[in-house]
């Protein structure tokens, strides 16, 4: 489905922006948004910041010195709910000690519906609590709360709209994740985000390619595409799509579908943008059509997340993941064939209900096969109203803690014979800032992802034109491996 964008809706909340800067003005008030969970929650919490700063505030060092505290929440798995309950404890200190402190809670947490009621009984001091399907709402709930409203609650279900054209502040200002469709609707057995998220809507393809063209003109050389499951990404283009050179080059006529291969193509075109990445690709919908695009396309890195999230067919059977292990497997042989040094990375549930010891034993087979370049495990948490809830043969705790150290095993394992490849090699490195343990140190990110500590000589520097490292930051430099470890990679710029 394409989301309907509500522009309307855009203007009337950059009024409470404004009405809240009125308020505010004078005072120096400070933000801070902490953020719990994936990337879509990071690009929301940009979201949210680039309101607050328009509204006048500035960024808080700290969670106690903020005059506004949000906490953008995540629900995948039940130790982040914990988590968020842990912090509203602390959170109730601060507010006894500085009044005028506001708390506001969002994301995925917040759309369950016994979360809510928790929140209402057990934790009056919470201010201002919304959900994802209403973010850009976040300047009208404020302002009814600055106002002298007491706990503000706005849940929505479901949502078609997509507001655009609301403030963003990007973490970094040389890369930033850029939605390219919202909700899921896959319905894996054990997974909260359908619900939570909605069903999938698609953005504009002409208001993506505009986004990334004003990021670019901003500085942003590399693009992060985000959804659920981007392989079923369905734009259409709206009637005023003004992309005319598209239209010729690609066909594109209003009202004509876009794949998630041909916005890909289009984003490739973009003058300033080096390097395009995307996550989540599903394996059901991975095209051939996006494999080529690994071979064709100048600025796609050379990287894929796909998650697999089980070996054994069995399991991907009751998972409804919609493939097996042998086509998961020809996915891998086509991409590798398309682009042979395409760094691979993976989510892995260990313990979902059912899983044998033979089921563990098939996902391990499966991890030595395609010999991943990282993968992130997680041991199966049970989600209220998933299906996985009701299956009666839960994993005991102790064996899914124990297969999980098991896999980690053989995945660090793989990890440390794959690093030894990038020993020597000369690689092109986004520089992303300094390192947190050395200040004397830079860091940065490959094309495959890979995060690379790295020292700038004198000589470099003088070649460069430049008197420190940090003058680097926002540059793709190449960087001469010297130490390749399992986690690591470390180098000297040339
Ligand atoms: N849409 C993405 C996909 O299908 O690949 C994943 C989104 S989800 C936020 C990220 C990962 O969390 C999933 O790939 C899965 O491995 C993990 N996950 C989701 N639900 C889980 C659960 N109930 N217990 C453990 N891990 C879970
Ligand atoms: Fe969850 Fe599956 Fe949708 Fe990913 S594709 S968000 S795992 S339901």
């Amino acid at each position: 489905m394409d989301g309907k964008n509500n522009a309307a809706e855009a203007a009337r909340q950059r009024e409470y922006i404004k009405k809240i800067a009125d308020l505010t003005e004078g005072r120096g008030l400070k933000y801070l948004v902490v953020t719990f969970g994936c990337q879509m929650n990071e690009r929301d919490s940009e979201k949210i910041a680039g309101s607050l700063a328009e509204m006048g505030y500035t960024p808080a060092a700290s969670e106690e010195e903020a005059d506004i505290l949000v906490y953008n929440t995540c629900t995948v798995r039940d130790n982040a709910d914990k988590r968020l309950y842990g912090r509203l404890g602390v959170c109730k200190q601060y507010k006894s000690r500085k009044k005028d402190m506001l708390i506001a809670l969002c994301g995925c947490m917040m759309q369950e519906e016994e979360v809510i009621e928790k929140l209402q009984k057990s934790y009056p001091y919470v201010d201002v609590i919304f959900g994802t399907h209403n973010i850009f709402r976040f300047p009208e709930l404020l302002y009814m709360r600055l106002e002298g409203g007491s706990q503000i609650v706005d849940i929505w279900k479901e949502t078609e709209e997509i507001v655009e054209d609301l403030p963003a502040l990007r973490k970094y200002p040389f890369k930033t994740g850029v939605n390219i469709m919202y909700g899921c609707n896959n319905f894996c057995t054990y997974c909260i985000v359908p619900y939570v998220r909605g069903r999938e809507r698609s953005r504009d393809p002409k208001e993506i390619i505009r986004e990334i063209e004003r990021a670019a003109s901003d500085g942003v050389s590399e693009v992060m595409l985000l959804g659920q499951n981007v392989n079923s990404y369905a734009g259409v283009a709206g009637e005023d799509s003004g992309l005319q050179d598209l239209r010729t080059e690609f066909g594109l006529e209003p009202g004509a579908g876009v794949t998630f291969p041909q916005l890909l193509r289009m984003i490739d075109r973009i003058e300033g943008i080096e390097r395009v990445r995307f996550m989540t690709s599903h394996p059901k919908d991975l095209s051939d059509d996006l494999i080529r695009c690994f071979a064709e396309l100048k600025h796609l890195c050379r990287q894929i997340h796909l998650p697999v999230q089980a070996g054994s067919d069995r399991v991907l059977k009751t998972m409804n993941r919609h493939y097996d292990s042998a086509h998961y497997m020809e996915l891998i042989d086509k991409l590798r064939a398309a682009c042979p040094d395409i760094a691979i990375s993976t989510d892995i549930i260990v313990g979902f209900p059912g899983e044998t010891e033979d089921d563990f034993m098939s996902t391990v087979e499966l991890v030595r096969k395609v010999r991943y370049d990282s993968a992130f495990t997680f041991i199966y948490s049970v989600r209220k109203g998933t299906p996985a809830e009701k299956m009666t043969d839960q994993v005991p705790e102790e064996v899914k803690h124990q297969r999980f150290d098991r896999l980690l095993d053989v995945i660090h394992e793989i990890q440390e014979e794959k690093a030894a490849a990038d020993q020597d090699a000369l690689l092109p490195v986004l520089v992303e800032g300094f390192s947190k343990t050395d200040p004397d140190v830079l860091t940065g990110r490959t094309d495959s992802n890979k995060t690379v500590d790295l020292t700038v000589s004198q000589k470099t520097m003088d070649a460069y034109g430049i008197d420190r490292p940090g003058e680097l930051i926002g540059r793709i430099i190449p960087v001469k491996i010297v130490k390749a470890q399992t986690f690591s990679l470390y180098g000297e710029a040339v």
